[in-house]
């Protein structure tokens, strides 16, 4: 299996013991110990399900919850909260968590909820999958590869990204991406695009100077190729 865990957890014996067992059980696992922590390394890392505990130092789990749904990320949250508080669980499932299990848990349990929320993000990513030459995006899973190596992008240049790929070929203005990308309505912040769409090339391009892939169309804005006879996505 291999999926990349984040435990978001500052109690050290429950962060140790659970991460041994997620590790014998064949997963990747990383640690935050505060919110700060948790929401830096939830937007920073590719991760395929964040545990995420609600009494947390620095930013409360449910801060942290909706911050990453802010960020765009739709990476799978389960929260660990505590026993009979039924308001904490509904204030995190409307605040974007995805499932939560209530402290004291029984490991077992915690096992089949994770595995469950990993098929059923498996299930979805299978058409949100992109290839364009070397470069694949795995839209639900939030990560991008280029020759099968780890490409680590912000929030916001995976969103920019993901909405090249879903507008494969078309010419985007740059008032358009703001609007869709950023959710802006003033076309003040036009530059934002140039600065990350930059940012992006360096990061994706074979030669960021002559870009195969994120083409400047003069005076109109950008078109994503799909690279040379390429374009394969399902
Ligand atoms: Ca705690």
């Amino acid at each position: 299996m291999n999926e990349n865990i984040l435990i978001v957890e500052d109690e050290e014996a429950l962060r140790m013991t659970l991460g041994d067992r997620l590790r014998s059980e064949g997963y990747v696992v990383e640690f935050a110990v505060d919110g700060r922590e948790g929401l830096d390394k939830a937007t920073h890392l590719p991760f395929d399900l964040i545990i995420l505990d609600v009494m947390l130092p620095v930013g409360n789990g449910f801060d942290v919850c909706r911050d990453i749904r802010r960020e765009g990320l739709a990476t799978p949250i389960l929260l660990l909260t505590a026993r009979d508080q039924t308001a904490e669980k509904v204030l995190g499932l409307k605040l974007g968590a995805d499932d939560y299990v209530t402290k004291p848990f029984d490991t077992l349990e915690l096992m089949a909820r994770i595995e469950a929320l990993l098929r059923r993000v498996s299930a979805l990513s299978g058409q949100n999958i992109y290839q364009f030459g070397p470069i694949r995006i795995d839209v639900r899973g939030t990560k991008v590869t280029r020759d099968g190596v780890a490409v680590y992008l912000s929030a916001r240049e995976f969103q920019l990204l993901r909405y090249f790929a879903e507008h494969v070929g078309a010419t985007l203005s740059r008032d358009e991406i703001l609007r869709e990308v950023w959710g802006y309505d003033a076309a003040t912040f036009t530059r934002t695009v140039d600065v990350h769409v930059a940012s992006l090339r360096q990061k994706l391009e074979a030669d960021p100077k002559r870009p195969e892939f994120i083409i400047t169309v003069p005076g109109l804005g950008y078109k994503f190729e799909g690279g040379k006879g390429t374009a394969a996505s399902s």
